[in-house]
């Protein structure tokens, strides 16, 4: 059972080192984007492309790998009509993880991830609340060691759905939201700013802090700011920290989105995401990894982090 492996970090007060983004990754190697279903139809169609993703982020010191499940929601699968494959695109998602896993040679976990990626702002949360249960539950069936919610850019009552919905999975639940800054109140908002520096169009719905106060009612497990401009990142680790008994981590962005593609920017070296990382883990966060633009060179960088820092 590979997550006692992150028990045992956890109460050691370790830090368990996610991986980084999977889409952009597979971007770069080349594996082809799918205007709908973005990375989401390389499990089935590049399987050996997945595989060389997630094998590239164990080499790199990962403790985490993440199914590529994340554009394979029931919601955005039925919304061009392959709402009879859910099951089979989605298990083929962990396979493809957990063979990584079992020949890493020491324990790797596997994280199932589930989404509120598709129509999310077309749809209402009734509509959406059915598909976080059955993907999870898909997940869970075949063979994942944790659930992480993936409700990045979110309004918090999706976020709120996505934890309900899926509290009857028997499984640990991690919960990953964004937030993106104010910059008429300066304040961290829940919501999304792709990149400061590209100044893209932030997409704001309540304050930061509220929301995860409110999140730590229901929720106990880890909350992890997630797909968030790395410039925000520690402050958000600050709030969730002040907030919320359970472990923290972060798994931010780095370079920006310009349609149709994620751009990669060399700007963030891992000399630079290194020290941004300790920031995080010494504002008490136990989970590192990365989002978008972020890959193996940078998640390498964090092995220091491993053994947790001397405060
Ligand atoms: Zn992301």
């Amino acid at each position: 059972m590979s997550y006692k492996n992150l028990e045992d970090k956890f109460s050691n007060n370790k830090t368990v080192i996610l991986d980084g983004g999977n889409g952009g990754e597979l971007e770069r190697i080349g594996a082809p984007m799918d205007g709908q279903l973005w990375c989401g139809r390389c499990s089935m169609e590049n399987p050996e492309l997945v595989s060389k993703v997630h094998d590239s982020y164990i080499n790199a010191g990962a403790d985490v790998i993440t199914t590529n499940t994340y554009a394979t929601p029931p919601i955005a699968m039925r919304a061009i009509n392959l709402g009879n494959q859910i099951r089979e695109w989605n298990k083929k998602g962990v396979d493809i993880a957990k063979e990584s896993a079992n020949k890493a040679g020491r324990p790797i976990a596997v994280a199932g991830s589930v989404s509120t990626y598709g129509s999310w702002f077309r749809l209402g949360i009734n509509a959406l609340r059915p598909g976080f249960k059955e993907q999870a539950e898909i997940l869970a069936e075949s063979g994942v060691d944790l659930i992480i919610l993936e409700a990045g850019s979110s309004e918090p009552e999706i976020v709120e759905a996505a934890i309900e919905s899926t509290c009857g999975v028997d499984l640990p639940i991690w919960v990953s939201i964004s937030c993106a800054l104010d910059k008429v109140s300066g304040k961290l908002m829940c919501g999304l700013q792709e990149s400061i520096d590209n100044n893209s169009e932030a997409l704001l719905f309540e304050d930061f802090e509220l929301v995860i106060s409110r999140l730590t009612q229901i929720h106990k497990g880890p909350i992890l700011v997630m797909h968030s401009d790395l410039k925000v990142t520690n402050e958000a680790v600050k709030i969730i920290t002040r907030n919320h008994e359970g472990i923290v981590g972060a798994y931010p962005n780095a370079g920006f989105w310009e349609k149709p593609a994620w751009r990669f920017e060399d700007k963030v070296t891992p000399e630079l995401y290194l020290k941004e990382a300790k920031c995080w883990v010494s504002n008490g966060a136990q989970i590192v990894g990365g989002c978008c633009g972020v890959g193996p060179e940078l998640i390498e960088s964090l092995s220091e982090l491993s053994d947790g820092i001397t405060l």
